[in-house]
């Protein structure tokens, strides 16, 4: 077995110049202002705002408090909310730590989001929310998902996590819903280490929301809900300040890796890959690949064993199904049979390596290691 080439992990870091980043470094330094709506957090927010065409965005220190902070502000107190087994477990978890209750509901084949046509069963009348998440970058099915919001009186909350600057016929998809969060993650296409923001739709609600990532603070002696500590600091929004310059071109380095896996991935036998769909603009965050063992010859597990073993480090994800987890595995609608097509997703899925820095001889090493 050959094991002597360099290693190709799953992903790697959007790291900004460090020139630059060390001049930024000196700003925050000579200002001693390091947190709390500084300078640096005040223009990342608006460049982002500008970059993803959105209008309201208010930064966090990571992906998973925008998620919790959602409901929060929507005033969920109380009630079962309607997501998708097929993500990462902070989705779940988030809906947890508000005392909701997650209830799941099965994916579509095509995109691996949750699928419309049956959210409407697992509504019942302690149904006060929707959290959909548009995995991989895949947008979900807004339009009919709006329609049964509308309809039952539900709010929306998108886990756009893996949908920075993903936009649809032109538009921000993190417009859709009442509200939409990103992860900005070292992991993800754009990062700024651990960060993560939330996006809505009405200055009111930015207030609120600037307000509950800071333990409730309206002013200085003013607490006017139990907030919690949720702010990014001046070091790191520096550093996405940055990242910024770059994301269009690593996302087109990216896009360029994904043509290049297509073309390989139409000739080889049993292996699947997700379809786009028509006018999006992708991000390229990840490559899943799907294998049919019948048809491939060997299982999921095989082949990610096998470019382990050639130093390529794919990943599962998502597998095990967050369904599947202790906390929730109990709950009825994780049982498999409400959701079989999940289940084979996460049975079939690998995410080959993907990312900005990956070299032709990379790709070309990966594709050989997928060849039967
Ligand atoms: C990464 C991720 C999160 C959580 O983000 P963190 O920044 O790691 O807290 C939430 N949802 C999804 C779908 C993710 O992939």
């Amino acid at each position: 077995m050959k094991t002597s080439e360099n290693k190709i992990l799953v992903t790697s870091p959007l790291l900004p110049d460090l020139q630059d980043f060390n001049e930024y470094l000196r700003q925050i330094w000579d200002s001693k202002w390091l947190t709390n709506n500084g300078s640096f957090h005040q223009q990342f927010e608006k460049a982002l705002a500008e970059y993803l065409g959105v209008e309201y965005i208010s930064v966090f220190t990571n992906g998973t408090l925008p998620l919790i902070t959602a409901l929060q502000a929507l005033g969920l107190k109380k009630g079962e909310v309607i997501t998708t087994p097929y993500s990462f477990v902070a989705t779940t978890h988030s809906i947890w730590w508000n005392q909701l209750k997650p209830v799941f509901v099965d994916v579509e084949p095509t995109t691996g989001n949750i699928d419309p046509e049956k959210i409407e069963a697992a509504i019942t009348e302690n149904t006060v929310a929707i959290m959909p998440v548009h995995v991989y970058g895949q947008p979900c099915d807004n339009e009919r998902i709006d329609v049964i919001a509308k309809r039952h009186n539900l709010k929306v909350i998108y886990d756009a996590a893996h949908a920075f600057g993903v936009r649809k016929e032109g538009k921000s998809i993190l417009e859709w819903g009442d509200v939409s969060t990103l992860s900005f993650h070292a992991t993800k296409v754009f990062g700024t280490i651990e960060g993560g923001a939330l996006i809505c739709h009405s200055a009111e609600m930015k207030h609120q929301i600037d307000n509950l990532k800071n333990f409730g603070f309206r002013g200085e002696t003013v607490v006017e809900a139990p907030g919690i500590n949720g702010k990014m600091d001046e070091v790191r929004a520096a550093f996405g300040l940055l990242n910024l310059k770059q994301i269009d071109a690593a996302i087109e380095a990216r896009h360029n890796v994904a043509m290049r896996y297509r073309e390989a991935i139409d000739k080889i036998e049993g292996l699947s890959y997700l379809v786009e769909q028509s006018d999006i603009r992708y991000n390229y965050g990840y490559f899943p690949i799907f294998v049919d063992e019948t048809r491939y010859g060997i299982s999921r597990d095989a082949l990610y064993e096998k470019l382990k073993a050639n130093n390529i480090f794919g990943r599962r994800y998502f597998y095990p199904l967050i369904s599947t987890f202790e906390p929730y595995k109990d709950f009825p609608s994780a049982a498999l049979e409400n959701l079989p097509i999940a289940t084979k997703m996460a049975e079939q899925v690998l995410c080959l390596p993907m990312h900005h820095a990956l070299s032709e001889e990379d790709v070309k090493r990966i594709i050989r290691g997928v060849l039967k």
